[in-house]
């Protein structure tokens, strides 16, 4: 029987980029300031090295701010240069922490703002047009899907699953089976490293939480990964469940169809 819960609202990409910039020109703010009152004493170390600093820092805010825009530009379909695509993620780690506070100031939660990066990063991720075989695709899930009551194993081997119907596993063990694709159920930030350091993809779609997919999205990169929200109708890390046709959908604009895979 078809279970019906309520799905996570969609976040807005804008929320996430307009954070991020403004978080850039506030840290671009501060930079300048440290260099005004600095600049008297730097120059009576050695002449040239208020201009060396200033233009350091000056490189750094306009490197930030030409990645926030090449993102933008990115989101929006038009030319961009994906080779920023580090520089913005190596950004986002250095400036999410701060622009969470800023976002608090204006009333967006931490969980708003991780949402909305995983949208970003996942329609970079279809913008970019990424498909991959279905034996080069990683499907990971927390832990947390599993049913607390439920005996058997998984954490090792999926296929330990007796599809009771239960909770999503058996679903997406079947659907694996169906489509091809490598399934795991990991523990931890760990062992999701091990398996995709065993399995080698060519891609990874995650199932899990905002906190959790905006770090391991950053943590597997350069390896392109999509990000699916799980859904936790009994409060975090707790019986969770995932929506399947959104699974489905992603993992069908994924997969290359095996008539079109020419290896
Ligand atoms: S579907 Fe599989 S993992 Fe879920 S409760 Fe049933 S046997 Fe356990």
């Amino acid at each position: 029987m078809e279970k019906k819960f309520t799905l996570p609202g969609r976040p807005k990409k804008r929320l996430f980029i307009g954070m991020l910039a403004l978080t850039t020109v506030l840290a671009s703010v501060v930079l300048y300031g440290i260099w005004y009152i600095a600049r008297l004493g730097l120059a009576e170390i050695a002449e040239p090295l208020p201009l060396v600093v200033g233009g350091l820092f000056a490189l750094l805010g306009g490197g930030a701010m030409l990645a926030i825009l090449n993102m933008v530009l990115a989101v929006k379909g038009w030319f961009y240069l994906p080779f920023l695509q580090r520089q913005t993620y190596e950004l986002i780690n250095v400036l999410f922490p701060v622009a969470v506070y800023v976002a608090k100031i204006f009333g967006v939660s931490k969980r708003n703002l991780e949402g909305s990066f995983i949208a970003t990063s996942n329609l970079l991720f279809n913008r970019l047009g990424i498909k991959v075989p279905a034996d080069r695709l990683l499907v990971v899930t927390p832990h947390c899907l599993q049913l607390a009551t439920c005996p058997h194993k998984i954490t090792r081997d999926p296929n330990n699953c007796k599809r009771c119907g239960g909770c999503d596993i058996g679903s997406l063990v079947t659907l694996s089976e169906e489509m091809g694709f490598h399934f795991f159920v990991a523990t931890g930030g760990t062992l999701a490293r091990q398996v995709v350091y065993n399995t080698r993809p060519k891609a990874v779609l995650a199932i899990a939480c905002e906190r959790d997919l905006m770090s391991g999205i950053q943590d597997v990169y350069p390896l392109p990964a999509v990000g699916v929200l799980n859904i936790r109708p009994n409060g975090p890390c707790y019986n969770t469940h995932v929506d399947m046709a959104e699974v489905r959908a992603q993992l069908e604009k994924i997969i290359i169809p095996k008539e079109q895979d020419n290896g």
